[in-house]
Order: structure tokens, then C-alpha cells, then sequence
């Protein structure tokens, strides 16, 4: 995804081009969401010099290259319009629907919230993310949004590349990653590090240079030794590739391995990649009778997936002439989801109920987090608590089911946080029905002891004010101030409970 094409005239068709599949009435979309950004956009110039609308395009061609949809495409072509030019909601919602207008406005909400750099309250910035915007596509296209911009920092003054590569690597890169979409976030990881320390990007750079070159010869001979070998097995139907470890990651794993390049053995790896989970256990089996595995580092992600649904199987072998290599076998639709995450769930099929199935598959990940699905140690079942549609995740569901299953999973999962701010902008991510009072224990317990008073949104608030999303949060703290028996029926955080409990030295 380079630059390179930024001179010649942009078209539709590139767009179209980059797509999987579009039939008569996506090409109409499309190119109508094209003429409408380009026009929208005129006499608008980037700090590149170049057109604001290439970047549109840009993001909406990365779009296109994920497996993106029409609905998609055409909302990274407009994403910047309600914010960046005179064209209103009604406009939108006049030309192109309700649905590319609400995931507009979802991208242009998401835009709004400004990084502050405390470590703390990143993984709360990341459940915001996920909470704004309910709707996944949102954040894919906010992804390739940043995405673009990273590509274009260069034109930035020092002080942007900086916060916005901070940014990158503490929420988007993760996110990213989170989502299962690897691409994506490998080159975020990379486009910032060598920003946020361009000597050690180009030292790694050239050392995974050096390693390339030097496994790559072997790989090749390898590559055809292992075809040989499995060809005589009947297993003819696989096809493998190389892939080099992103230069961030490296750069991560050599600081852990005391910059001891050679206790890294899957910098280069070779990927196998066939027809169904049997047959990658049967290339598994033939290459650890060829060629001895080295201990311990056999891992079966088909049988136990990572948390973010990554699957393969992973194994590192002795190639015979003082080498080692790391070996993933998997099969194509492990590795589209690999590549891709979410992004391969959702792709072409968005328009039809397969969206609403795969979204579902995909909030399945981040269940676990939700308290109230915490296991009690006695008898390992879920608690009284438990809605019915969690007990229905087990099972498996047809698409209106899935559909209708959703959408109880995303008012549950959504309605049970509110997400606040300090003053600096820091997300607070709080119980629903939660007060300033929790909100100042979630800060520092000194702050919920002399908390004395609390203003919302600028104005003075009481003390049982129930938070709601977005409020920011600003609490006055008085050195005589003392927890009151009262704050115990307001709050809902445990933290406050037990702090309060303590002061007023009641038992539990
Ligand atoms: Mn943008």
C-alpha cells in the first residue's frame, strides 16, 4: 500500500478494481460516493500539498484491499465529509441512507477522542473505542483511516508524528491486533516506530535485512525438499509461503531477549498452508518424522485458539545443516482469518445476515472481560446473573437467530459500562449507574475521601448523579471532607464500597 499511484488521476474503477466482488448496483454506490467525496472536497489540500480527497481515497482503497463491501468503501470515501466540509447529516442521509450515515457518524465520533498518554487508561480508551462505536465497521474504517495518515506522517511537524505514533502503538496497533487484523497492524506498528525512534527502526531494519537474506536462501531449498517429502505422502494440495516478522515486534522480542538475535528463531518462518485441519496434522506428523522438532516449542493454536481467535499450528525443527526454523501450519480460512480477523468475517458478505453472525462470533472474544460471566469457584457455573442469551452462545445458531442474538449481545454488553472523562480527557470506564463518588475512588481513594463536591459537564452536580457516556467528570476535593454513611446507597463500583466501609469502620 505505497504512494506510488498518487500522481496519476484517481478513478472509481481503482476502487472497484481493488474489490473482491461488486456486481451493477455496488459499482453504482461506489462510484456515486466517489464523485460525491471528490466535489465535497474541492480546493481542500492536505500538508502533503496533495488533494484532500486523495486521502479518502486512499482509505477507502485499503478498504477495498481488506475485502470490504460497498456499505464500507463508500463510508471510507465520505468519512471525512461531515466533519471537514459543508455537507450536513440530512445531505448524507438523503443521498445515501441511514446505515453509511450512521457508521459516518460513528467514524467522525471516534475521530473526536483526543489521546493523553497515560498507560493507565489505555485499555479503558480501547473499551471506549469498542463501546462508541457499535458497530464493528466503524472501527475497521477508522483503522484505515489511520492507517493512511501514518503512511503521510512524514509531512507532520515533529511534535504530531510523535503523539499521533504514540497513539498508533498504544491503541490502534492493539486494537487492530485485538480484531485479528495483523496487516493492519503490523504496518501501524512499523510506520510509528520509525518515528518514535528512527535510529533503532533503522538498526533493526537492517538486521532483519541480514536474517532475510540469509534464511531466504535456505528457505527456498527447504521450501523444496518439504514439497518432495510431502508430495510422496499424496499431499499435494498445500502451498507455502514465507513471512518475515514485522520490524516492531522484533525489535519488542529482542529487548526481552537481551538483543540476542540468535535466541530468535521465528523472525523468518515458513507457512504451510492446505485444505483441512486433518491434513495439517498429517504435515505435521511428516515433518517431525523428517526433521527433529526442537523441544518445547510445539504449539497447537487449532485445538486452543488465542484469545483473538488466531489458529495454526506452530512448530520449530533442526533443518539438518545447523539451521532452525519456526514452520506455521494452517489451513486457508485460518489464514484469511489470520490476515484479516474480523475483516474476513465481515468482507463482501456485509450486506446480507452473515454480518450480524460473524459480529456475534466476534463480541464472543471479548465476553470473558464482562464480570458478571465470571465463573464462581464452587461448582464452575456461571452465576444467577447470567442473561439467556449468554447460555445460548454456546450453542450454535442459524442467521436470524444469530441476528436477534446479536442485538441482545451488544445493548447487554453496552448498557452495562458508561464511559466518562477527567478534565485531561482520560476515559473513565465506570458500572452503568455509577456517581462522581465512584468516579473519584476510580481516580485515587485520597480523592473519595475528601471528595466534596463534583461538577458535570461544567456545572456543579449532586453527589448521586447518575454518569452517563461522554460526561466529563470534574470533582472538588476538601481536606475536612469525610465519607458519609448516605455515600453507601449511591455507589456501585466495590472499590468505593469497600473504601467507604473502611472509613466509616463498618464490617463487612
Ligand atoms: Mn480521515
Amino acid at each position: 500500500m505505497d504512494n506510488g499511484g498518487n500522481q496519476k488521476e484517481k478513478t472509481a474503477k481503482d476502487l472497484i478494481d481493488a474489490m473482491e466482488y461488486a456486481n451493477t448496483e455496488d459499482r453504482q454506490l461506489v462510484t456515486k460516493a466517489f464523485d460525491f467525496a471528490k466535489k465535497a472536497h474541492e480546493g481542500q489540500f492536505r500538508e502533503s500539498k496533495e488533494p484532500y480527497f486523495f486521502h479518502v481515497f486512499e482509505t477507502a482503497k485499503i478498504l477495498a484491499e481488506l475485502g470490504m463491501g460497498p456499505v464500507v468503501v463508500a463510508t471510507g470515501l465520505l468519512h471525512d465529509v461531515i466533519e471537514d466540509t459543508a455537507i450536513t447529516k440530512e445531505e448524507i442521509e438523503a443521498e445515501f441512507g441511514k446505515e453509511i450515515l450512521f457508521l459516518i457518524e460513528g467514524v467522525t465520533k471516534l475521530g473526536k477522542l483526543k489521546y493523553r498518554g497515560l498507560k493507565r487508561h489505555t485499555e479503558s480508551l480501547r473499551k471506549f473505542f469498542i463501546a462508541t462505536s457499535q458497530d464493528i465497521r466503524v472501527l475497521i474504517v477508522r483503522l484505515a483511516d489511520r492507517l493512511h495518515n501514518m503512511q503521510t506522517l512524514k509531512y507532520l511537524s515533529k511534535e504530531k508524528q510523535i503523539r499521533k505514533s504514540s497513539e498508533t502503538l498504544e491503541i490502534f496497533a492493539p486494537l487492530a491486533y485485538r480484531l485479528g487484523m495483523r496487516v493492519i497492524s503490523k504496518d501501524l506498528e512499523d510506520l510509528a516506530f520509525s518515528f518514535i525512534n528512527p535510529e533503532k527502526y533503522k538498526e533493526t531494519q537492517l538486521l532483519a535485512k541480514q536474517i532475510t537474506k540469509r534464511d531466504m536462501k535456505f528457505l527456498e531449498k527447504f521450501d523444496r525438499s518439504i514439497k518432495k517429502t510431502l508430495a510422496k505422502e499424496k499431499l499435494r494440495n498445500i502451498r507455502t509461503s514465507f513471512r518475515v516478522k514485522g520490524l516492531y515486534s522484533l525489535y519488542k522480542k529482542l529487548q526481552r531477549k537481551d538483543g540476542d538475535i540468535e535466541k530468535i528463531y521465528d523472525i523468518t518462518a515458513l507457512r504451510i498452508i492446505t485444505d483441512s485441519v486433518g491434513d495439517c496434522y498429517k504435515i505435521l506428523g511428516i515433518i517431525h518424522n523428517t526433521w527433529k522438532p526442537l523441544p518445547g516449542r510445539l504449539k497447537d493454536y487449532i485445538a486452543l485458539p488465542k484469545p483473538n481467535a488466531y489458529q495454526s499450528l506452530h512448530t520449530t525443527i533442526f533443518t539438518g545443516n545447523g539451521g532452525i526454523l519456526e514452520i506455521q501450519i494452517r489451513t486457508n480460512e485460518m489464514h484469511e482469518e489470520a490476515e484479516l480477523g474480523v475483516a474476513s468475517h465481515i468482507s463482501y458478505k456485509e450486506s446480507n445476515r452473515g454480518a450480524a453472525q460473524s459480529q456475534l462470533l466476534w463480541f464472543k472474544r471479548f465476553l470473558p472481560q464482562i464480570e458478571y460471566l465470571k465463573k464462581s469457584p464452587e461448582d464452575g457455573k456461571t452465576n444467577g446473573t447470567t442473561p439467556d442469551w449468554v447460555k445460548k452462545l454456546g450453542s450454535e445458531c442459524d442467521n436470524e437467530e444469530g441476528e436477534k442474538l446479536f442485538d441482545e449481545l451488544k445493548t447487554d454488553f453496552f448498557e452495562h459500562r458508561v464511559f466518562v472523562f477527567t478534565p485531561n480527557g482520560d476515559v473513565i470506564d465506570l458500572p452503568i449507574n455509577s456517581s462522581p463518588i465512584d468516579f473519584a475512588y476510580t481516580i485515587h481513594t485520597d480523592i473519595g475521601k475528601h471528595l466534596s463536591g463534583a461538577k458535570v459537564n461544567g456545572k456543579m452536580a449532586s453527589l448521586d448523579t447518575k454518569l452517563r457516556d461522554g460526561d466529563i467528570v470534574e470533582i472538588v476535593t476538601n481536606k475536612s471532607s469525610k465519607p458519609t454513611r448516605k455515600w453507601l446507597d449511591v455507589v456501585k463500583t466495590s472499590e468505593a464500597k469497600r473504601n467507604i466501609k473502611s472509613a466509616l469502620k463498618i464490617k463487612d
